[in-house]
């Protein structure tokens, strides 16, 4: 009897094996292969003191009130038309909202849709009292030890100026795009993008049609876990976000004779049930797209994971989301980011102030949100106040479409040792106001980098090496004749 009942779980763990490995088996690789491109001259040299010469202009966008300086964006259009002779004899140049840029690049065919590059003209400040430890200063424009180095390089003026000397040789050679090319160029995506908004805006009312939209948000790195090779990460969604200020009133009085609770504790409790009741989420949307793309390249064990997720998911979620960065891309997550109580040690607080910051997967929603943090918190002693604005989660992007593949092949012409995989990227991008114009819109820097070199985007010793700068550069050329021609 027992020997009968070991031998059917012998058997079905034997088929269950069997499953396991005939689903890994067929989990095919979904790169797209690509014939060799010749080779696209790029003076890489000259690149790199064009990009030296765009970091000298401070387009700060400050996050306080400090006052905006609107001359650094005046000059740096000036730069920019000084710069790209052809660029400025062969598009038709706009300002928008005071400070932003759009090109336009007529097609020869008005049929086609129109395709739409994006940057970012704005830096971050750099953190006062870190000026020294640049190894060169940030907005000097340096080129040195095969770099450029400043505030700016990689997010975003290493893109802006990328595109700019892609058209520059373009329209030299005297290319003609069938296409319509438009590039937009907001001046304040680090405070909101209320230059881009306007571009949207505008192509909206004059009734443009887009075939896609291409803006920063993944790149090129070797940093992937579980994969050898380089990974080109393409963002097909972005997070939304909302701030949920949490309040709670007391009556004050003397510390001497305290509730049980006082209003710090009453919001800490809420806080606390927030934290340990994370908003639920999975591997979907975005997030499990990127796993269909990177689990075929992993090697046996780890595909094998990945290629049954129908029985190993849990297992994925688990060790993916251990790490903030893995579990940022599974969730909407909650972060307690301001507390504010109390004025003094002997006196009662009379309220309780705190902000939580939520980042909204795609799926969930503000109001989903709310409703999650109602519930979990249920206490009617803690006031909850929506801001008046936030943002929802932007669409997830076709990646069965032709614009997609064709993407996909771009990246492999100009780097054929990346994997290309779609990922959700979840910080906010200035590309978000373009979704209505467009179901292709993709977040991506063809830059390649290390993580050491990532880890300098919004902190010291900022730069871009000046081959990958020139990368970008044929990246921009090749994407432009393979999607415009
Ligand atoms: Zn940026």
């Amino acid at each position: 009897m027992i020997r009968k009942a070991l031998l059917v779980i012998v058997a079905a763990l034997a088929a269950l094996v069997g499953v396991l490995v005939v689903r890994t088996l067929g989990f095919s690789s979904k790169q797209v292969e690509v014939e060799p491109v010749a080779a696209i001259a790029v003076d890489a040299g000259s690149v790199a003191e064009h990009l030296g010469g765009a970091l000298r202009f401070r387009t700060i966008s400050h996050q306080d009130s400090a006052p905006f300086e609107p001359y650094p964006f005046i000059d740096f259009h000036a730069y920019l038309s000084e710069t790209f002779p052809n660029v400025q004899a062969t598009l038709e140049r706009e300002v928008i909202a005071g400070y932003s840029l759009l090109y336009r690049w007529p097609g020869s065919d008005p049929q086609l849709s129109s395709i739409l590059l994006m940057a970012h003209i704005d830096v971050v400040p750099v953190e006062p009292g870190t000026e020294s430890d640049w190894q060169y200063p940030a907005y000097e424009g340096r080129v040195a030890e095969g770099y450029v180095w400043g505030r700016g390089t990689l997010d975003d003026k290493g893109s802006l100026i990328g595109i700019l000397e892609a058209v520059e040789i373009l329209a030299a050679e005297g290319f003609q795009p069938r296409r319509t090319v438009y590039l937009a160029f907001g001046h304040d995506e680090e405070v909101g993008g209320s230059g881009a908004r306007a571009i949207a805006e505008l192509l909206e009312e004059r009734g443009i049609e887009l075939e896609f939209v291409l803006d920063e948000g993944g790149l090129v790195t070797d940093g992937v876990p579980g994969i050898d090779q380089s990974v080109a990460l393409v963002g097909i969604a972005e997070k939304g976000f909302i701030t949920l200020e949490l309040t709670v009133r007391q009556e004050g009085g003397h510390s001497s004779m305290p509730p049980p609770q006082t209003a710090v504790g009453i919001l800490s409790a809420a806080i606390h049930e927030l934290e340990t009741h994370p908003i639920p989420g999975g591997i979907r949307g975005a997030s499990a797209a990127m796993f269909d793309y990177l689990g075929p390249e992993m090697p046996f064990v780890q595909r094998l994971v990945v290629a049954n997720r129908w029985l190993l998911g849990p297992l994925i979620e688990h060790q993916f989301g251990a790490s903030p960065e893995g579990n940022s891309m599974l969730r909407t997550t909650t972060a307690a980011t301001i507390f504010r109580a109390g004025v003094k040690a002997n006196v009662l607080p009379a309220s309780a102030r705190a902000a939580v910051n939520f980042r909204i997967m795609p799926g969930d929603s503000a109001g989903t949100v709310i409703e999650h943090v109602r519930r979990t918190i249920d206490d009617p002693r803690v006031e909850i106040t929506p801001p008046e604005s936030s943002t929802n989660p932007s669409p997830v992007s076709d990646i069965e479409s032709e614009t997609f593949t064709q993407l996909q092949q771009t990246i492999r012409q100009i780097f054929p040792h990346a994997v290309v995989a779609p990922y959700l990227v979840v910080g906010g991008t200035d590309s978000r106001y373009f979704v209505s114009l467009t179901r292709n819109v993709y977040r991506f820097a063809p830059v390649e980098l290390s993580s050491g070199e990532y880890n300098t985007v919004h902190g010291t010793d900022e730069r871009l090496a000046v081959d990958a700068l020139a990368d970008m550069v044929r990246f921009y050329v090749q994407l432009i004749r393979n999607s415009a021609s």
